[in-house]
C-alpha cells in the first residue's frame, strides 16, 4: 500500500513539471560559433506578456563573443544594427531610447543567461518581426524570425544549431 502511494506521487510530480510549459515563455541559445540555435521563435497571439531567455552555451567572454537578443520589425533591423554599432560596446551595442527596439537583453558572455520580459501591446499579428544580435558583424548570421500570433511551432525544443 505504501509502495503504491509513493509511486503514484512520483508519477504526479513528473507529469506536473512537463504539462505546464508556458507558451509565452521561450528560450534561445547562443554559442562561441556566433550562432543562435533557432531561426524562428513563435508565441501565441493571446500572450499579453512574453518572456525570452537567452543562454550563452559557449565559454568565451562577452568582450570577445558577446551576444544579445534584440527584437524589432524586420524592416527596422538594419537601422537598429547600425545605430547599435554607433552606440558602441559601452552601451552594449544598443542605441539608447530607440523606439524601434521592441525588446532587448543585455550582452552576455559564455555561461551566462539574460531574460527580457515585454508586453505584446506594441505587436501586431501578421507583421514581420526579426530577432538578432547587435554585436558587430553578428546579425548577418545571428538573426531569425519572430512570429506573434502564429501557431506555436517553436523550434527551440530541438536544441540543434541549423546552419546557413
Ligand atoms: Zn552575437
Amino acid at each position: 500500500m505504501i509502495i503504491l502511494r509513493l509511486t503514484g506521487a512520483a508519477l504526479l510530480l513528473a507529469a506536473g513539471t512537463a504539462a505546464y510549459a508556458d507558451p509565452c515563455k521561450v528560450s534561445i541559445e547562443s554559442n562561441d560559433m556566433m550562432q543562435f540555435n533557432s531561426r524562428e521563435l513563435a508565441v501565441p497571439g493571446d500572450c499579453t506578456e512574453v518572456e525570452v531567455t537567452l543562454h550563452h552555451a559557449g565559454k568565451l567572454a562577452s568582450a570577445v563573443m558577446g551576444h544579445d537578443w534584440v527584437l524589432a520589425k524586420e524592416s527596422d533591423m538594419s537601422g537598429v544594427v547600425n545605430a547599435g554599432l554607433a552606440a558602441g560596446a559601452a552601451r552594449g551595442y544598443l542605441p539608447q531610447g530607440d523606439a524601434r527596439i521592441i525588446a532587448a537583453t543585455k550582452v552576455i558572455g559564455g555561461g551566462e543567461s539574460a531574460t527580457v520580459k515585454f508586453t505584446t501591446t506594441a505587436l501586431t499579428a501578421g507583421t514581420r518581426y526579426a530577432f538578432f544580435c547587435t554585436s558587430p558583424g553578428h546579425s548577418t548570421v545571428m538573426r531569425g524570425r519572430f512570429l506573434f500570433g502564429a501557431p506555436t511551432r517553436v523550434a527551440q525544443q530541438s536544441g540543434k544549431v541549423t546552419g546557413g
